[in-house]
C-alpha cells in the first residue's frame, strides 16, 4: 500500500468514476463524492478502498464536513481531484442568471471550496490538485456562455494555485477534455454537434473517460514532480484543429 488518500469529486460516475479505478488500481485509498447519493452508493460497492462521501462541493458547510471526515479517517490528503461539473447550454438570451449561477456554484464555487478546504493537509503531505475544466475553456462557441466561462476560470484559478502554492511543494494543473461520452455529454449534445465533432477532431472519436483519467493520474504521479499550472488538453487535437462547432 502506498498510503496515499485521494479525494475525487464527482466520483459516481463518468470520468470521476474512471479516475478512481485509476487511483485504486495503483493502490490509493479514494475518497469518492458526490451528491447523487443512490450512484454513489452503487458505484462504490463494488470498489475496495474507497470511502463514499455525500457532498455538494458548492455548499461551504457540506465541503467542511467532507475534508473534516476525511482527515478524523486517514489524517492526511494527498491529492484533489476537483472533477465534480455540470453542464447548461443554451443560446446567450436564455440564459437566465439561475441557470447561470448554477453553472458556476458547482464548476467553479466548487473548485474553490475543496481546494481551500483541503489546502492545510495538502501543505503537509506536499500534496497536489487536479481540476477539470474543459476545451470550452479555451474554445468559445454558442450555448455555452455559462459552462465556457466557468472553465476557464477554472484554468485560471488552476494557475493562480499554482503561484501561491509553489512555497508549499503543493503542485495544480488543469486537465481539458474534449468530447467524452458520458451523461453530461448525452444531456447537452446534440446530433449537430456530435456531427461536427466526429468530422472536425483529427482523432475522429471521442475520448473514453479513461483517456482522460490516464492524465489526470499521470499529473499526480512523481513523473509530473516539474510540472505545475499547467492545462493539458485532452482532446483528440480538437482544439488544434480549431473546428467550429454548432
Ligand atoms: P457526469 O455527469 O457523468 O459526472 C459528473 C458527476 O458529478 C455526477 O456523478 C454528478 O452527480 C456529480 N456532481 C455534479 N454536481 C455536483 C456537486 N455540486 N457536488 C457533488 N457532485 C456533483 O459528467 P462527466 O462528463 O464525467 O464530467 C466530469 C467533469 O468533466 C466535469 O467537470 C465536466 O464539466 C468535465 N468535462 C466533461 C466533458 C464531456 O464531454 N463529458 C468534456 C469536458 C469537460
Amino acid at each position: 500500500m502506498t498510503n496515499k488518500i485521494a479525494i475525487v469529486t464527482g466520483a459516481a460516475r463518468g470520468i470521476g468514476l474512471a479516475t478512481t479505478k485509476l487511483f485504486l488500481a495503483d493502490n490509493w485509498q479514494v475518497v469518492m463524492v458526490d451528491r447523487d447519493e443512490q450512484e454513489l452508493q452503487h458505484a462504490a460497492a463494488v470498489l475496495p478502498g474507497t470511502l463514499p462521501f455525500m457532498c455538494d462541493v458548492s455548499i461551504p458547510a457540506s465541503v467542511t464536513d467532507l475534508i473534516t471526515t476525511v482527515l478524523s479517517t486517514f489524517g492526511r490528503i494527498d491529492a484533489l481531484i476537483n472533477n465534480a461539473g455540470v453542464a447548461i447550454f443554451k443560446p446567450l438570451e436564455d440564459m437566465d442568471f439561475e441557470a447561470w449561477r448554477t453553472v458556476m456554484a458547482t464548476n467553479l464555487d466548487g473548485v474553490f471550496l475543496c481546494s481551500m478546504a483541503a489546502l492545510p493537509a495538502l501543505k503537509v503531505s506536499h500534496g497536489c490538485i487536479v481540476n477539470i475544466a474543459s476545451i470550452s475553456a479555451v474554445r468559445a462557441s454558442t450555448l455555452r456562455v455559462a459552462y465556457g466561462t466557468s472553465k476557464a476560470a477554472v484554468v485560471h484559478l488552476t494557475k493562480q494555485l499554482a503561484v501561491e502554492l509553489g512555497d508549499y511543494g503543493v503542485r495544480v494543473n488543469c486537465v481539458s477534455p474534449g468530447p467524452v461520452k458520458t451523461k453530461l455529454a448525452e444531456a447537452v449534445h446534440s446530433p449537430e454537434i456530435i456531427k461536427a465533432y466526429y468530422d472536425g477532431i483529427p482523432l475522429h472519436r471521442s475520448a473514453t473517460e479513461l483517456d482522460i483519467a490516464e492524465t489526470i493520474f499521470f499529473l499526480c504521479s512523481p513523473k509530473a514532480a516539474y510540472v505545475t499550472g499547467q492545462m493539458i488538453a485532452v482532446d483528440g487535437g480538437f482544439d488544434a484543429a480549431g473546428i467550429g462547432l454548432p
